[in-house]
């Protein structure tokens, strides 16, 4: 029976301590007690009991603790990797940021430094081919238009649209802008561009554009201003050959004294052959000094009765009076060889090139001087379609 009382209570704590019942454990506390009051022999294992009751019972108080202990620690923790990974948020965005300040600096770095090259030139048609080559290279824009009000001059590039004139900010109106020229209220101009559906609706775009064209006003103006005083000169400044303007008055005088005296005169037109590339390869310097040395060579080749001119950008024309078509085609060849063999010197480099000729004769061709003229045209167009660096004689039949 003793036994039973003794080992009662320790079963009884063995099932409540695996089935986690606190009253079993209860009921063996209380045996216990009963034991050592009643049977003083057991105290030693009914103390043992008591202890292991009570032990238990701290032990789970403890683990209790420990377990809320946890889950505020969880908590802490989950707090701290949701701010964590917020803090990494706003420095991913700060990063982006910062990029995109970054690319829109280098962008405006790079648009003063096209300006500035634009700005070192002075001849309007030139400017106004760089602007387009800028405009394609920054905004990948390829079609462009320029006006300038006074003397009502357009230059274009590309397929035609209409400019509006009368933008005092930059518009965008059916895929063109439009971006004013102008030095405060004085509006000189304005300069339009057909722009990508990428750009359409692009702040930053507009920005740029207008921070480019801000760039380029004062050197247009500049420009414009030398236009003026060069066309009052009958002499083009870079090659130091009659201008067209001059040309046109020349061929009339030509026509009317061959008519009167029933004389004969010859035109020839000459195109340098590739010189945009001469441009893109070596810069717009080295193509200026293409264009002198070309000059030289074909002022060299003349008599002083002929009359040269620049017709264009790159392309020349000779009128030759009283000349023998067949003596002239001669000649024609021979400056075809001299421009062929010149060596241009550029920095460390050598560069050649050849032209491409036509030529046409009064009154064998017509004897209207404008339709010579154009058939000289024509033929320098034949040579240019049939290999380039070569002379074409006009025939009715071509
Ligand atoms: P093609 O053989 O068919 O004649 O080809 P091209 O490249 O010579 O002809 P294109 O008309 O395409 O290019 C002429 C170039 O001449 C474009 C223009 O930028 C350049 N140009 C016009 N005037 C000047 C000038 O005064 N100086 C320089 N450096 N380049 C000029
Ligand atoms: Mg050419
Ligand atoms: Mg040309």
């Amino acid at each position: 029976m003793e036994r039973l009382i003794i080992f009662s209570p320790l079963i009884t704590f063995i099932i409540g301590y695996h089935s986690g019942i606190n009253f079993p454990r209860i009921f063996a506390g209380l045996f216990s007690v009963c034991a050592v009051i009643f049977y003083t022999s057991y105290v030693v294992v009914s103390i043992t009991i008591l202890t292991l009751c009570l032990a238990e019972f701290f032990l789970e108080k403890f683990y209790g603790n420990m377990k809320s202990l946890r889950r505020i620690f969880n908590d802490k923790l989950g707090k701290l990797v949701d701010e964590l990974s917020s803090i990494k948020k706003d420095s991913d965005a700060t990063k982006l940021a910062l990029a995109t300040n970054e690319k829109v600096i280098k962008n405006i770095l790079h648009i003063y430094e096209l300006s500035k090259d634009i700005a070192a030139y002075i001849d309007l048609e030139k400017m106004f081919s760089l602007i387009v080559d800028s405009l394609n290279q920054q905004f990948i824009i390829k079609d462009v238009a320029m006006k300038i009000f006074d003397g009502n001059k357009v230059f274009r590039k590309g397929i035609f649209f209409d400019i509006d004139e009368t933008v005092k900010i930059p518009k965008i109106s059916k895929n063109i802008i439009h971006l004013p020229l102008n030095v405060g209220d004085k509006y000189f101009g304005v300069i339009s561009a057909k722009i990508p559906p990428l750009f359409e609706k692009d702040a930053e775009f507009v920005n740029e554009i207008s921070a480019f064209v801000e760039e380029l006003n004062p050197a247009v103006q500049r420009a414009i201003l030398y236009l003026k005083v060069e066309e009052m000169s009958r002499t083009d400044g870079l090659t130091g050959l009659y201008r067209r303007g001059y040309f046109n008055e020349r061929l009339e005088e030509e026509e009317l004294r061959a008519k009167r005296s029933n004389g004969r005169f010859s035109i020839l037109m000459m195109d340098i052959d590739h010189f945009k590339k001469v441009n893109d390869t070596y810069g717009h310097q080295a193509g200026d000094l293409v264009l002198k040395t070309v000059s030289e060579i074909l002022k060299n080749s003349i008599y002083e009765t002929d009359f040269a001119a620049r017709y264009g950008g790159e392309e020349f024309v000779v009128i030759f009076p009283k000349t023998d078509p067949e003596g002239l085609k001669i000649k024609s060849e021979k400056i075809r060889q001299k421009i062929e063999e010149a060596e241009i010197t550029v920095g460390l480099e050598k560069i050649k090139v050849t032209a491409s000729f036509g030529i046409a004769h009064f009154p064998k061709d017509s004897q209207v001087a404008e339709e010579v003229l154009r058939y000289a045209d024509i033929s320098l167009y034949k040579s240019k379609q049939t290999g380039r660096n070569k002379v074409t004689e006009f025939k009715k039949t071509a």
